[in-house]
């Protein structure tokens, strides 16, 4: 049984490090001196008030071309920073955009199709329609579905779908709650947390609703104006509410 006591190196291992970062958009700084590094297998939320840095955050870990950074970004202790996003999606770094981007010229079949490209640029196996519809039953019924006609949500669900098809080792979310209604909340949830568990997937995940983001994360990090304030886990963050009081009110 001592050997069933082990923890798995390949789960242990912080894929992510960030040090050093700044970033700008012009000449305007945004990001001042960013370190984090989101623990492997498991959800992290990167918290904040609105324009606190979250976005930008995640666009500079995935090489979003509009944003200029200096600084130190490495990925399984190789350095990543300065790859352009298609590269860092071959390396199976993915990003959720907060506006999901779902083609309406093509069914959810085809967004999802879409997802596989990550993977094979990185010579990795993509998941299958199949794979994603166990771990996101909701969007069984909508695969023939154009993708002008989806409800917010389901745009959610297909947009998290795309990004799983890529097999990614580091999945970023920006902001997957925004627009949805508490119902349709609950089912997020459960598809993040599922898939979470059964992938024991690195997850950082952006919120400006806290209460979505404790439901669902193990590690929290906060932002404000533009430098990580605070690191911990879910139940440190939590026992100390001066933290939600000094940097998430609004
Ligand atoms: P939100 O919850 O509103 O998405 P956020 O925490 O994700 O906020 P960012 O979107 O990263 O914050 O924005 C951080 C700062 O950078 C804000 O002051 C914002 O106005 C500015 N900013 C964001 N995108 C751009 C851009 N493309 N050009 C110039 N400034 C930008």
């Amino acid at each position: 049984m001592a050997e069933a006591m082990q923890p798995d190196p390949a789960r242990t291992q912080n894929p992510l490090t960030v040090s050093g970062l700044n970033a700008y958009y012009g000449r305007a700084q945004v990001l001042f001196d960013v370190a984090i590094e989101p623990v492997g297998g498991a959800v992290t939320a990167l918290l904040g008030r609105n324009g606190a840095g979250k976005t930008t955050l995640l666009k500079s870990i995935a090489g979003a071309a509009d944003v200029r950074k200096i600084g130190d970004i490495r990925l399984n202790g190789r350095p990543i920073y300065g790859l352009p996003a298609h590269k860092l999606a071959g390396h199976g770094v993915v990003l959720v955009p907060e506006d999901r981007r779902i083609l309406g010229n093509l069914s959810v079949r085809g967004n999802l199709r879409l997802g596989r490209h990550a993977a094979l640029r990185g010579k990795r196996e993509p998941m299958t329609i199949d794979d994603v519809v166990e771990l996101l039953p909701n969007i069984r019924p909508l695969l023939d579905r154009g993708g002008t006609r989806l409800s917010g949500g389901e745009q959610q669900m297909v947009a998290i779908g795309r990004a799983l098809m890529g097999r990614p080792s580091l999945l970023l979310m920006d902001e997957p709650s925004t627009g949805l209604a508490p119902v349709v909340l609950d089912d997020l949830r459960a598809g993040i947390l599922r898939l979470a568990e059964k992938l024991s997937m690195t997850i950082l995940l952006s919120e400006q609703n806290s209460a979505f983001a404790l439901g669902i994360c193990a590690h929290v990090v906060i932002i404000d104006r533009g430098r990580i304030v605070f690191a911990g886990t879910r139940d440190e963050f939590v026992t100390d509410p001066e933290l939600a009081r000094k940097y998430l009110a609004v």
